[in-house]
């Protein structure tokens, strides 16, 4: 049975609950080589709630730094927007400060390591995931359009430095195989802790959305499918309909089934909590997350024009060039447009939404 534990927290009171997840999924950290990873999904402000708030990471280093490690790692990959901008999305986030000193660029460093070839043949992945003895991953409670939520799985998709993670999208070529694909990066190497930013969240049209949603919690476990799910359920999603979290229980990581999972804290499903639209009315029935997503129809990447700055950044990076400029905005070819979502996610208006 795993564990996952619940605990109420503020960022300006977040140590007592950083240190209960310690208690309860204890770790023996002395001499060894620690990597703490943080979502830092692009430069924002942290009140944006973009990224794992500082005083997490803070606290969880300080912690860590307690603990008599040999040495610490503070790093990550970020998104499509900011490859090549990893101090500065650090900086901008407050989390180079919170890093206590520790923070290193691990983007700079990494390694080729085989993949599933269904995908790719090999993939780098940062040399400081590879060394690590111990891996604690801080993700933020969001949703996000694709994999309709992200937590403890999709946060280690930022083990892969550069560009490969839109080639992978471009490999992965539809929803069903993105879910799929990413438990085959998570289990490159499975971090050993997972203690999630819930205190403030984010619903809506993540990972990157405007509508932000205070919860005041700390989630933790040492099996990501079982926090996951009870994640999943906090947002009002029955786990069993996420792809990522089926293939997740099927190579043996874990069970999202609630019965099978000790929850230490209270359980509570989030009143009228938003998830992005494909994840809420689309699915009525007991059709699979997964299919729905696949429905070409139901999905159309569209610009908001009020937020729309026709600033060419996501035709720039679409992985398919599926968006092409029209009188100032973007528009999506649905025939090529393979639903990978990184146009909103790179949007810095928060203005491209899946419709
Ligand atoms: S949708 Fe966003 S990224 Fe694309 S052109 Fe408009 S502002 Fe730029
Ligand atoms: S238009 Fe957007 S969702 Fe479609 S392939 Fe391009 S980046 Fe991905």
């Amino acid at each position: 049975m795993s564990t996952v534990m619940i605990q109420p927290a503020t960022y300006e009171d977040i140590r007592k609950a950083i240190d209960r997840a310690f208690e309860i999924f204890p770790l023996n950290l002395k001499s060894k080589k620690i990597l703490i990873k943080p979502n830092v999904l692009r430069a924002s402000e942290a009140n944006e709630a973009i990224v794992t708030n500082p005083a997490v990471l803070a606290a969880v280093v300080q912690r860590v730094e307690s603990m008599e490690p040999a040495s610490i790692i503070v790093g990550d990959n970020p998104g499509i927007f900011s490859y090549g901008a990893n101090e500065e999305s650090f900086r901008k986030t407050g989390l180079m400060a919170a890093s206590g000193g520790y923070y290193r660029n691990i983007g700079i460093d990494a390694q080729k390591i085989d993949f599933n070839p269904e995908y790719m043949p090999t993939v780098s992945l940062s040399r400081a995931v590879l060394e690590a003895d111990i891996i604690i991953s801080l993700p933020k409670f969001k949703t996000h359009g694709l994999t309709i939520m992200t937590g403890a799985i999709k946060n280690s998709y930022g083990f892969l430095p550069g560009a490969q993670k839109a080639r992978l999208h471009k490999a992965a070529g539809s929803p069903a195989r993105f879910h799929e694909m990413i438990v085959d990066v998570f289990r490159l190497r499975v971090p050993d802790l997972f203690i999630v930013d819930a205190v403030v969240g984010m619903e809506g049209n993540g990972p990157a959305s405007p509508e932000l949603r205070d919860i005041g919690l700390i989630l933790a476990s040492d099996n990501a499918v079982a926090l996951d799910a009870v994640i999943a359920t906090m947002m009002g999603c029955d786990p069993a309909k996420l792809g990522f979290l089926r293939k997740a229980k099927n190579v043996g990581l874990g069970d999202y089934d609630l019965e099978t999972i000790e929850i230490i804290g209270e359980l509570k499903r989030l009143t009228d909590f938003k998830l992005p639209p494909l994840g809420g009315e689309a699915i009525t029935h007991n059709e699979s997350i997964q299919a729905v997503l696949d429905r070409p129809t139901l999905l159309r990447p569209r610009a908001d024009e009020k937020r729309c700055t026709g600033c060419g950044a996501c035709v720039d990076q679409c992985p398919v060039s599926a968006l092409l400029m029209n009188e100032n905005y973007p528009i999506a070819d649905p025939e090529i447009c393979i639903r990978c979502f990184c146009c909103q996610e790179i949007c810095p208006e928060k203005a491209m939404a899946l419709v």
